[in-house]
């Protein structure tokens, strides 16, 4: 089954792509696919628009991501329809993560940035006679590439920074949801970006991969962990900077005392939002053995509860590639056949005619299963039963993700104590997804996760080259440490050694 499929290019004609809708299988229509030479073009445009872009001030830049902000306000339920058609998500879903947070996050960026890209005066500790500063200066031409699971919000955030960071931006979207691509277009083109700045090409892996051959200035990633490694190899032949944010194998961690009600609704919405297409998805859980009998069974109680459909009042919908039923079905079945027991879900839902999976809950898993270590990026959640919260601890970081990860516990500070200890990029206590925060708070993984950050102002200054100034301050003929090197000078230097740090003077100044 095709949710998107690619019809070839015929002499005089650029290949497209025939979409429909991954819920009810009703066609969407067609996009047209980029040529290499259209990627060529597109970051030459942006090249040429770049300096004026550039010249605005981070006010001035503001006022468009303003402007932005209010049309898509205006126009959220257009932006949620579609979003709706190209994903099967639920409405309410669509429009609390993907529309919301892009509101918040135009805002925060078009206010903020004034404040995080402006220049810095740094004191130099030794060297009082010169003044050094720090300039945040734009990159030029940055190529976004983005997913499909939050395909408005991952496409519009990434570009909304590289852009107040005063670059121009060529974004391609991915080729299963071009047409939130379309929207994010549409929204700058509302704003009166001038020619130029905001550049979209359509495509699939093959105009990616022009993008990051092309003359930008950096890649900006959002994808799997193997694209993100062939688009870090085709920097690093040309020295570009890439900011990779992938997959996530998120681990959950249910400590003897934590509130089994929230942490039990916690890993439903967890597991189970967008259909457990998220990259900080709850992927797997772990809790102790002393609470896993009612934890468990609460868990079941609200995945029995889920209602999945297409239309009217549903929680779960559908998924959003064909491609991803695979996976899904390869990872059941791998835990099924290694002793795993099907605890709600498991299969494809019958009275759906679209791609849906049931809300699936599995135990009696271990690390030997794909479902415990590999991405399913799906409706799953496997709960295992550990002895303590070392032993959860243990295997929350046995793993070559590390995205996000959350604790559950009455205990605040046990809580932060147990979060320091995980290996991941952010986590979280006593709640599931790093949903609050998320424009503030720089996000990103580490091992397999991801290599920067994006978001909040560092992900701001992500997107600038740092230039450090050092200016003189007082001038005169020469400087002590100029030609002639002189014995005298030799002397001089070695005395400065002794009495600066071989004694209590040196702390002293720094
Ligand atoms: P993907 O890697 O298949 O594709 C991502 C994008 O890369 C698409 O636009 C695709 O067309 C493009 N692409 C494919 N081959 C390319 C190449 N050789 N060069 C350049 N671009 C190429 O990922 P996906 O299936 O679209 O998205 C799902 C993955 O994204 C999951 O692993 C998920 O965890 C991850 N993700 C991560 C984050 C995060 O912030 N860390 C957010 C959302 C999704």
């Amino acid at each position: 089954m095709a949710i998107v499929e690619r019809l070839e290019a015929s002499p005089g004609q650029r290949g497209r792509l025939a979409l429909a809708n991954p819920a009810t299988l009703a066609p969407l229509g067609e996009v047209e696919l980029a040529t290499s030479h259209d990627v060529s073009a597109a970051v030459e445009r942006a090249r040429k628009a770049q300096p004026e872009w550039g010249a605005l001030s981070v006010s001035e830049r503001g006022h468009y991501l303003e402007r932005a902000l209010r049309t898509l306000v205006q126009r959220a339920d257009d932006f949620v329809s579609t979003l709706v058609s190209e994903t099967g998500k639920p409405a309410t879903e669509a429009i609390a993560t993907e529309i919301l947070t892009s509101c918040d996050a135009l805002q925060f960026y078009a206010k903020r940035a004034k404040h995080a890209l402006a220049d810095r005066k740094l004191p130099l500790h030794l060297m009082k006679t010169k003044r050094l500063y720090l300039v945040y200066r734009p990159l030029g031409v940055v190529g976004i590439i983005t997913p499909w699971n939050f395909p408005f919000l991952l496409a519009l955030n990434p570009s909304a920074q590289a852009l107040m960071a005063g670059n121009t931006v060529v974004l391609k979207p991915s080729e299963a949801t071009p047409l939130s691509g379309q929207l994010v277009e549409e929204l700058f083109q509302s704003a009166g970006l001038p020619e130029g700045v905001f550049n979209l090409v359509q495509g699939d892996g093959e105009v990616g991969a022009a993008l990051t051959k092309a003359a930008v200035d950096k890649i900006a990633f959002t994808g799997s962990v193997e694209t993100g490694r062939c688009v870090a190899e085709q920097c690093a032949r040309r020295l570009l900077p890439c900011s990779l944010e992938l997959g996530g194998k998120d681990p959950m961690i249910v400590c003897a005392d934590a509130d089994l009600e929230r942490a039990a609704r916690g890993a439903v919405y967890g597991a189970f939002a967008n259909a457990g297409q998220v990259c900080t998805s709850t992927e797997r859980v772990y809790v102790v053995d002393e609470v896993a009998e009612p934890f468990l069974e609460k868990v079941l109680r609200e995945t029995t509860a889920l209602r999945q459909g297409a239309e009217g009042e549903f929680e779960v919908g559908s998924l959003i590639r064909a491609e991803q039923l695979a996976v899904i079905e390869d990872h059941v079945q791998d835990a099924v056949a290694r002793g795993a027991r099907v605890m709600a879900g498991g299969r494809r839902n019958p009275d759906c005619e679209g791609i849906f999976y049931e809300p699936t809950v599995l135990v009696d898993v271990n690390h030997e299963m794909k479902v415990m270590r590999e991405e399913t990026f799906g409706p799953l959640l496997p709960v295992m039963v550990v002895r303590d919260e070392d032993e959860a601890l243990r295997l929350a970081n046995d793993s070559r993700y590390g995205l996000n990860a959350s604790v559950w516990t009455r205990s605040r500070h046990r809580g932060l104590e147990l979060a320091r200890s995980i290996d991941s990029g952010c986590a979280v206590v006593n709640d599931c997804m790093i949903t609050y925060g998320v424009t503030e708070s720089p996000f990103g993984g580490v091992k397999e996760s991801g290599l920067g950050r994006v978001n909040g102002e560092a992900g701001l200054q992500g997107f600038s080259q740092l230039q450090s100034i050092l200016v003189d301050r007082f001038g005169g003929r020469s400087e002590f440490l100029w030609y002639p090197y002189t014995a005298r000078k030799l002397r001089f230097l070695k005395r400065a050694l002794r009495t600066v740090w071989g004694g209590a003077l040196g702390r002293l100044l720094s």
